[in-house]
This record gives structure tokens, sequence and C-alpha cells, in this order.
């Protein structure tokens, strides 16, 4: 008899008790479309001379591809790789008082434009900009969709058709598309490299000054660093000899922290208000970087030139919406209480974990390891670690840290591949890291709160062979 004709029903499988409960939460019209899907590669196959597949294998199969169709892509991961502002894996992780904001302003309505004192309209940047300018010092400020958007943008309105004087030591790249010589051009601005790779004088500065100059600029060289013979011009006297020629002088901060981080044993890294101090006229930096808010561009300095930039049409092209703004003012709100960022916002809890606590975490999880991977060949140990701080902040610096390091025996080295990925395809994935023939699990980033959660899924990981 022809397999084929010993297939079951589209209809057939759909009344199968088996799919009652995906039926129920997935709905009809993807249930019907995988049966459809699975019958015809059941078919194709039985062409090729295939096995006729029993009824309750194609079922499963069903299940099995609604399940991972349905799954969301953008899901939570156990973050283990180190690196605490992981790009790939969102940068900051928000503060409660953010995630609730961010509830509250989705759900409902919200005074996003709306003034609600004189029940006209308002301008979405009032949300935040005056506990920017009391954070900063600055007298005005603006917001956008990340601070590769404020330097484009204040490029553009600023320096159109113009000339931006820059030190050769700051034309960086950060993460291969953003790049400032490129952002530059893109914004209509020539670029004027000045000084040397190493060293960059404020003589070079005066020599370049011409009546087509439109800024001073500095770069915050977030993601590397050069020793030895270097200089740079500090950013106080850039600011005298820009406004000695009625220009302004622009900074790109990049990560841009607003709480002074060596209160907490880490190291210095420039603020805004010390920008705006030292005579910055603006000043941009990342909202989800060492702040540890949404994704989001920061401009604070002067009224004037904000007021400039809010008119560029593109402001509106590169706005942010009520959620963002929405996380942003909570985050903010917490910098009102710089005694506490250590207990409160996310990034910074994180930043500032002692490795003794990380350690004892460690020591109280191995079992729970040990166990899941007890049938194969490797080792299990507690290693000392080096975290880093992400999103090219701080670049040189490591945090002590603790974790795991899963070393295979003897040469089987693939089993470290299988290892990862069976922590990968766990419900909620665990990332980490294979160095110098080991899988590093730095726990730096793993809440107490979230320890009972991992326990589970670890004990439910399945190897492949
Ligand atoms: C990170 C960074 C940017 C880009 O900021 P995003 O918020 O990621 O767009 C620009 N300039 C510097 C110096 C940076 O460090």
């Amino acid at each position: 008899m022809n397999p084929l004709s010993q297939l079951p029903s589209v209809d057939r499988l759909l009344s199968s008790p088996a799919l009652a409960s995906l039926l129920d939460a997935h709905g009809r019209a993807v249930v019907t479309g995988m049966v459809r899907d699975v019958l015809a590669a059941t078919r194709a196959a039985l062409k090729e001379g295939g096995a006729l597949p029993d009824e309750s294998t194609l079922l499963a199969k069903v299940g099995a591809g609604v399940t991972a169709k349905m799954r969301p892509k953008l899901r939570p991961v156990f973050n283990l790789t180190g690196t605490v502002l992981h790009t790939n894996l969102g940068r900051a992780p928000l503060p409660e008082e953010a995630v609730q904001a961010l509830i509250a302003a989705a759900r409902s309505p919200c005074a996003l434009e709306y003034d609600i004192e004189s029940g006209g309209r308002g301008d979405r940047d009032n949300v935040v900009d005056e506990l920017l300018c009391e954070l900063t010092g600055a007298e005005a400020a603006t917001v956008v969709n990340n601070n590769a958007a404020a330097v484009f943008l204040l490029l553009n309105t600023l320096a159109q058709k113009k000339q931006v004087i820059v030190s050769r030591g700051e034309l960086i790249e950060i993460g291969g598309a953003f790049r400032v010589p490129d952002i530059m051009s893109r914004a209509g601005a020539k670029l004027v490299e000045v000084g040397t790779t190493n060293r960059t004088h404020l003589r070079d500065f005066v020599e370049a000054i011409n009546p087509r100059t439109a800024m001073l600029m500095k770069v915050h060289a977030s993601n590397y660093a050069i020793h030895g013979f270097t200089h740079a011009v500090p950013e106080a006297e850039l600011a005298t000899l820009a406004h000695q020629h009625d220009l302004p002088f622009v900074i790109d901060l990049g990560s841009g922290t607003l709480a002074d981080l060596a209160a907490y044993g880490l190291p210095h890294e420039p603020t805004p208000r010390e920008a705006i101090a030292a005579g910055a006229d603006l000043v941009t930096f990342s909202g989800d970087k060492l702040l540890g808010g949404p994704q989001a561009g920061l401009m604070v300095g002067r009224k004037e030139l904000i007021a400039k930039i809010k008119k560029n049409p593109l402001k509106r092209a590169l706005r942010v919406g009520k959620l963002t703004l929405a996380a942003l003012e909570a985050v903010l709100a917490l910098y009102r209480d710089p005694d506490r960022l250590h207990l409160r916002v996310t990034a910074v809890c994180q930043l500032t974990r002692p490795e003794a606590e990380i350690a004892a975490q460690a020591a109280r999880l191995l079992p729970a390891l040990r166990s899941a991977l007890s049938a194969l060949p490797v080792t299990v140990g507690i290693v000392a670690l080096q975290s880093q701080i992400g999103s090219g902040s701080l670049p040189v610096n490591r945090l002590p840290s603790a974790g795991f390091a899963i070393k295979p025996e003897g040469r089987k080295s693939g089993v470290l591949n299988r290892i990862e990925q069976g922590l990968r395809a766990l419900p909620k994935p665990v990332i980490g890291r294979i160095e110098d023939g080991a899988l590093l699990l730095d726990l730096r980033c793993l809440d107490a709160q979230d320890e009972a959660d991992f326990v589970a899924a670890l004990a439910s990981m399945q190897i492949h062979s």
C-alpha cells in the first residue's frame, strides 16, 4: 500500500487531544500551519523512501515546532560572560524603579507632551531636562535615541558645511558601526585632524582655527587607552581657546556616569558635571552605559545651543519614546541620592559587587553545577576571574571577580562546546565564555534573587552527544 495514503489528515491531527493545550495557548492558525508543515515534510521524506512515522511522532513534531516558533526572540539570559555592560546582551539592566515606571507608562496614557498644570501642549524633553540640569550643572538638556544620534545631531546642527577640529588620537571606532570620521561626514561636517596619535598640543588647535571652523571637539577615547609618551590638551584650555574665537567647545563623553565612581573603589571616569565646569558648551553621553539606564543619548549644555539642536528637523526623527523617558526619569531620580547608588542602580550594584560576595555565591552554587555535569568528562572548580565593565567604559580596568571554570579531562575539548550549547539551549540561556581551553562562568552579574532559577535551570539541562 502507498504509505502516502496512510498519513493522517490535517483534521485528524488537529482533533487529537495531544494538541488541545497548544491550540488553547497559540490558536488555530499557528497550530494548523505547523500540522501542514509537518505533513508536507513527512510526505517529502516518504517519497525519498523513508519509513511511515506513527501518529504520536507526528504530534510530537507539531508540538516541538509550535513551541520553537512561538518562543520570543528577545529572551532574557543569564549574563555570565564577565562583561557587565554587554552591548550584545542589552547593556545595563534597569533598576526596579525604572522597570515599574516603564510598565506604568506602557500600560496607560501619560503626560508625555502635555503640561498637566496649564492643560496645554508640553515638550517631551521636559520629562527629564530639569533633572539632567540639576545633576550636571548645565543650563539645558535634550534626549535622543542613543549617544551616536546625539553626536550626529549636534554636528549636523552646528557644523554642517563647516569644520570640526579634533585631536588625531580621538578618532575612534566604537563597536564597528560608530566611527567618528564617518559620523562627521554623514552629518555634513568636515573633520580637521590635529596633532598626532599620541600627542596633541594647544598650538595644534590654534593653528587649525580659521573662519570655516564650527567648533572644537573632544571625544572620550572610550574603548582604548594609549600609554607612554602621550599628551592631550586639558579641557579647560580647549574651552578657553574656543571661547576666544567665539566657537563652541563640545565633548562626546561616551559613558559619562553622573556619579564619581571613585567613591565606590572604581577608577575615576569623567562626568558631565566636570565637563560643564571645565567650560564645555555641550556634552553628550549614553543612557545605558555606566549611567545604568535605558538606551538614550543625553545632551546637556548651553541654552541657545540646545534650542538650536531641538529645532533641527532631525531631532524629530531621532526622538525617544515614552518608555525610554519613563525609565530614564526613574534612573536619573536615583542619582539624587548618590550614597545609595550601589544598592539601587543595578549596573552600579553589579560593578561594585565585592569579590568575596561573588566567591561565596560560587561556593553555594558549585554542588548544583557539579551535579548537572557529573556524567561528563570534565572538572568543575571555583576560580578567581577578572570582569570587564564593557561598552567601552574604562577599557583597561578589570574588576576582581569569581566564578566557575569547566575544563575537559584529558584532550576531550569538544565536550566544552557541547556544555556551552546545552547552557545556551536552556529556556533562560546561560551565556559564558570559552577561554584558554576552559568554559568560564563569571558570577558577577548573577543576582542573588535569581540563584534558585539558575539552580533549577542547571538541573533541567540536557547535553547532547
Ligand atoms: C559608546 C559611545 C558612543 C555611542 O554611544 P551609543 O549610546 O552606543 O550610541 C559614542 N561616543 C563614545 C565616545 C562612546 O563611548
